[in-house]
């Protein structure tokens, strides 16, 4: 779906053909369809802030009486950075599935079209 495989190549983390090579989907089904991945990269964020909070409660633990729970803020805000080239592509494979789901038919089956603005 991309083109180049490496998300922190940060220059070309949106470099996507128009259509899928194997079935045709075009990918953008109407100008501006990818803003909407806003909000499943935040919910993408949202999760991956609990599963580091619970892995580091479980690991490191957590306490009121000395800095780990602001160790554990810096180390996720890091890893959020640091891993939001991947999430921006996996929310868009995921905001397109929402509309585009998957066919096993596909080789007999027109793509969905795309939307005219
Ligand atoms: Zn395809």
């Amino acid at each position: 779906m991309f083109k180049n495989n490496n998300p922190w190549n940060l220059k070309k983390v949106f470099d996507m053909p128009q259509t899928c090579a194997e079935c045709g989907q075009p990918y953008e089904l109407e100008p501006g369809f990818w803003y909407g991945t806003g909000y499943v990269s935040y919910a993408l964020s949202v999760a991956l802030s609990v599963t580091t909070f619970v892995a580091w409660f479980v690991l490191i633990g957590m306490s009121t009486s000395d800095n780990r729970f602001f160790f554990w803020l810096g180390t996720n805000i890091f890893l959020l950075i640091f891993l939001q080239p991947w999430l921006m592509r996996l929310s868009r494979v995921i905001y397109l599935y929402f509309f585009v789901k998957y066919d096993p038919d596909y080789q007999s089956k027109k793509p969905v079209s795309k939307k005219e603005a």
